[in-house]
């Protein structure tokens, strides 16, 4: 069929034929499927195939393929031109949205994607504290710059060990990984470390080892810990701000970060990150202060309008509530199938973000999402496929809901 003629030619000009490694269906196995266009809740492929789309672009699509309202300012705002390269009243009115959502934001910088977001805040703590560590929790995805390219080796808190060829072991050797949800790594870190620790990076809700949910007491405890020692608290809420609430997993669970990642949504389908916080904070980036980071097409204004769109959809509607039922009836019925079959699985959701782990004990942290039967996953997958359902080819990844699916689809 036409994509494995389009997969062929892609990898004699691609690596693999793809721009991004998990398009490629490796882990699943399989070639990729071709998309043509996407209408509300659906995909369509280059032969004419329809899907359910439950990947929304990895979390970018909360609205959908192509809401209308969005193109409809695209359209327009591309008709008078792409990028500047000074400044628009986009930025501002989207900046002013972003703080408004997120109080603990009260100054934001645009960038390009969530990996520039996530670089560039590390950047930053470390410029304001002065020091170099930072703390991240193993299973937890902030993007491919070299020093958050490391995993946690065996044990409890290790050195960053990198996760790729090419980045050197010196650039990941202040990255300290320690497990998702155990408050005793957490402690321990600050004990070994204490005055060294420049911040701490969290996914409030991990969606990157698949969908796993903050315990109890566990967000609140590095809150605490990263004032007493004086480290910053860094919230990468790319997939999480305006997901899981309008305000983000912050206004879910009441702890509010010193700075703050975005990504997917806040792009609309284009690429957009941000990051922003603390004003004393964010007035040490260039050009009020010392700290470098800049960007070409950086609040591009397409880009920003799509955003703006979107954000304001979000804003009026009760979306959350409607997303949250929608996904609640979606989860129901597969646990429901899955229990007919007696399949052990776990279902972890927050809100309209799920993922099906095949597995018989509760997943809290990346060991427990690697107990996940990953075979059964890719049969699950093709499975799904071959009835017109596209769920993310791969085990640890988050489903996504949209407002664009209807009681139908679901
Ligand atoms: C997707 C993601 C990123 C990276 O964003 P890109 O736009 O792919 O660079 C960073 N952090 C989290 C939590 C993400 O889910």
């Amino acid at each position: 069929n036409r994509s494995k003629q389009l997969f062929e030619e892609a990898q004699r000009y691609l690596p693999g034929g793809v721009d991004s490694p998990v398009r490629a269906f490796k882990v699943v196995g399989g070639t990729p499927i071709f998309i043509r266009r996407g209408q509300g809740p659906s995909l369509h492929d280059e032969d004419g195939n329809e899907f359910i789309d439950y990947l929304g672009s990895w979390g970018p699509l909360i609205l959908g393929h192509a809401h209308p309202r969005v193109v409809k300012a695209v359209q327009k705002m591309v008709e008078g031109g792409s990028s500047f390269g000074a400044p628009t009243e986009m930025e501002t009115t989207m900046a002013k949205l972003i703080c408004e959502a997120m109080p603990s934001i009260e100054l934001v910088r645009f960038v390009s994607s969530g990996t520039e977001a996530a670089m560039s805040a590390i950047r930053l703590a470390r410029a304001f504290t002065g020091r170099n560590k930072v703390v991240k929790f193993a299973g937890c995805y902030h993007g491919h710059s070299d020093g958050l390219l490391a995993k946690a080796g065996p044990g409890m808190a290790t050195l960053g060990i990198p996760s790729s060829p090419g980045v050197p072991a010196a650039l990941t050797s202040d990255t300290l990984v320690i497990p998702y949800n155990n408050p005793e790594a957490v402690e321990q870190i600050f004990k070994d470390f204490a005055s060294d620790v420049a911040a701490v990076i969290v996914e409030p809700i991990a969606g990157n080892m698949g969908v796993v949910l903050p315990q109890h007491g566990f967000l609140e405890q590095i809150r605490s810990l990263t004032l007493r020692y004086g480290a910053l608290l860094i919230f990468d809420e790319v997939i999480t701000g305006f997901r899981v609430a309008y305000g983000g997993a912050q206004s879910l669970y009441n702890i509010y970060p010193d700075l703050t990642c975005l990504g997917k949504i806040v792009g609309g389908g284009f690429p957009v990150g941000a990051y922003g916080g603390r004003r004393d904070i964010m007035e040490m980036m260039a050009p009020l202060g010392p700290v470098y980071q800049a960007g070409t097409l950086a609040g591009n204004p397409v880009a920003m309008t799509a955003g703006i769109e979107t954000l304001s959809i979000l804003k009026e509607l009760k979306v959350y509530e409607e997303l949250d039922q929608k996904s609640s009836r979606l989860v129901k019925g597969i646990v429901e199938a899955a229990c007919k079959a007696r399949r052990d699985i776990q279902l972890n959701r927050a809100g309209s973000m799920f993922t099906i782990f095949f597995t018989k004990e509760p997943v809290t942290d990346y060991a427990t999402a690697t107990k996940s039967d990953t075979e059964v996953y890719a049969k699950f997958f093709h499975k799904m496929l071959s009835l017109g359902v596209y769920f993310p080819p791969a085990q640890f990844e988050a489903a996504f809901i949209s407002l664009a699916h209807t009681d139908k689809d679901i």
